[in-house]
């Protein structure tokens, strides 16, 4: 029951993720996740694969909860290409909405600090940044 609560809180907005636990931990929340889709398109080539060739957890820095910062650690697979002849021989599969290629914030966060960079370069933005309880660097 509790699972669905978050299901709908961090990812209404994205089809495809089954949330798995939710763990608080000090000043982290924990969002254990994982794609749930049967195929994944080729990013090179646009076919549709099936054949699992690895899995992996990719941790995803997201907006605070109740002052608390939380992180999505998503288990992702890296699909084979099953096309004949395509170079990209495996690909990682992509939730939208949740993630972006070599990404390591949610596609969510990363839209706020592209904001907050624009409105406040430099320190000032670090600080809001900071208050949003998300892990930046001035730059
Ligand atoms: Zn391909």
């Amino acid at each position: 029951m509790g699972d669905v609560l978050f299901q709908d809180l961090w990812f209404h907005r994205v089809e495809g993720v089954v949330v798995e636990s939710v763990i608080p931990d000090g000043e982290l929340v924990v969002v254990r996740a994982r794609t749930a889709a049967e195929r994944a398109a080729c990013p090179a080539c646009g076919t549709a694969s099936v054949r699992v060739h690895s899995r992996y957890v990719r941790r995803l820095a997201d907006s605070a909860v109740g002052g608390r910062q939380a992180l999505i650690e998503l288990q992702v697979r890296r699909f084979r290409c099953s096309q004949q002849g395509c170079l990209q021989a495996t690909f990682a599969e992509q939730v939208d909405g949740l993630t972006f290629r070599h990404g390591r914030r949610s596609a969510g966060l990363q839209t706020v600090l592209e904001r907050v960079a624009v409105m406040l370069a430099g320190r000032a933005g670090s600080r809001l940044a900071h208050a949003l309880a998300a892990k930046v660097s001035r730059s």
